[in-house]
């Protein structure tokens, strides 16, 4: 399927690209030639019309800031960091994304399911709150016990992450989690 096109209707911010390179992990955004290498080798992109990390690069480089951090898309990346093995001109693709998804944490712009995720992390220690249900599956299939998780020294090294602004207006289920105070 052929790749929508970058609309650049929406403001550009000149200086976006130079806040980018100055993070750890988005220094060669500028040595982007837009061969597509990362998108074709992208397993998300292989199940998504509309993810592309040439695009997101290419966005970054173009100034689109509002554009790019308000994109829920951003948040498909899985990490894998295959793009960043791959690029030819050695940009960090997976890093530069990681560093969009920051700037877009830091102005509150996380999706409510990641703050889901956090609330249960906090709260648990796994991202998915396991139910009873299956903790008592795994017994009657003589399955040993889930590992115990360190909540406390979990919650001590995410001190001084400011974890309560990145929570700010996460659901009631997820308030009912906030155990780092
Ligand atoms: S593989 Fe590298 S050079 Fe090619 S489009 Fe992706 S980031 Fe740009
Ligand atoms: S790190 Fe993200 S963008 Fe790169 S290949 Fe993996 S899923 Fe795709």
């Amino acid at each position: 399927m052929a790749e929508e096109s970058i609309s650049i209707s929406s403001k550009i911010d000149p200086k976006f690209r130079y806040e980018v390179i100055r993070m750890p992990g988005g220094e060669k955004l500028l040595q982007c030639f837009q061969c597509g290498t990362c998108t074709s080798d992208c397993p998300v992109a292989r199940f998504s019309d509309k993810y592309r990390p040439r695009k997101i690069i290419r966005m970054a480089q173009l100034g689109l800031r509002e554009k790019v951090l308000s994109s829920d898309f951003l948040w498909l990346c899985a990490s894998c960091f295959t793009c960043t093995d791959r690029c030819p001109q050695g940009v960090e693709v997976a890093s530069v994304i990681r560093v969009l998804k920051n700037m877009a944490a830091a102005e509150g712009r996380i999706p409510e399911v990641f703050k889901v995720l956090l609330s249960n992390l906090i709260k648990t220690g796994y991202i998915y709150e396991i139910p009873e249900s299956r903790i008592k599956k795994r017994e009657s299939l003589g399955l040993p016990p889930l590992p115990k998780v360190n909540i406390e020294g979990l919650n001590k090294s995410l001190q001084g992450m400011s974890i309560e602004s990145f929570l700010k207006g996460v659901s009631e289920k997820g308030r009912e989690a906030k155990l780092w105070v």
